[in-house]
């Protein structure tokens, strides 16, 4: 069971890459330049330390629970641990020891306890700004208009370091509408990147999943989060 699974995900992992370097080539780049980080969500340790073995060195936890459960069992030595999902403020100080980067900021309030949290652990943490490109309503994420306004507060606290911008974009029944959504959504990170606000970086745009990597990809993206593509439809039982 465990070596068939073993065997998909090695085949999986060619394939993405492959999938990786074709867009990234497409779009004037090379396969360096896009971070695959694996969504990790519902799968085993032992799943996702054997893809660290054959070159993963990215993970995404989107529930506080969950990592913590998980923490001790993750190979990290060559790999770095990120945030990917909702983080209420009251969990920040659970995990921000614990990860490398924390991609779904898009309040000033989770910005200022992050900060908090980690002057007191004399540390800065990478944190990437969610914008909720699709304006959905019962989203995370800012609007493109008031992400300056954000950034800019979030560019005054002592204990985050603003790296870039992530989407979730709207489901989308074809690839142009959802690539209109990518597109929309690099402009916006060079805008801001050409603004050079001070103590922001605008180093990473996060978007595409396992259906619209490629996509992302094309229209820019520099990481992309990939779950079921790489270990399968996700069992929540
Ligand atoms: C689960 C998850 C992904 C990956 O989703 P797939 O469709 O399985 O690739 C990406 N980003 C976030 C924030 C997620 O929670």
């Amino acid at each position: 069971m465990t070596e068939k699974l073993f065997r998909d995900v090695e085949y999986n992992y060619k394939y993405i890459n492959e999938r990786i370097a074709e867009a990234a080539e497409k779009s004037g780049r090379k396969r360096e330049d896009i971070t695959f980080l694996a969504a990790t969500k519902t799968v085993d340790p032992t799943v996702i330390n054997h893809a660290i073995s054959l070159g993963l060195d990215h993970i995404g936890e989107n529930r506080v629970q969950e990592l913590l459960s998980k923490y001790e069992a993750y190979d990290l030595s060559n790999c770095s641990l990120q945030f990917i999902g909702h983080l209420q403020t009251n969990k920040v100080r659970q995990i921000v020891d614990k990860v490398d980067l924390i991609q779904s900021v898009d309040s000033i309030k989770l910005a200022r306890e992050i900060s908090n949290q980690s002057i007191k652990r004399a540390k800065k943490t990478d944190i990437l700004v969610e914008v909720n490109i699709g304006r959905e309503e019962n989203k995370s994420g800012v609007f493109e208009e008031n992400l300056e306004e954000l950034l800019c507060q979030i560019a005054e606290l002592e204990g985050v370091s603003v790296k870039g911008l992530m989407t979730i974009p709207p489901i989308c029944e074809n690839e142009h509408k959802i690539s209109k959504y990518f597109y929309n959504m690099h402009k916006l990170f060079i805008d801001i990147s050409e603004k050079k606000l001070d103590n922001v970086s605008m180093s990473i745009l996060s978007m595409g999943m396992s259906s619209d990597f490629y996509e992302a990809i094309i229209e820019g993206a520099n990481m992309v989060r990939i779950g079921s593509a790489l270990f399968g439809a996700r069992n929540y039982t």
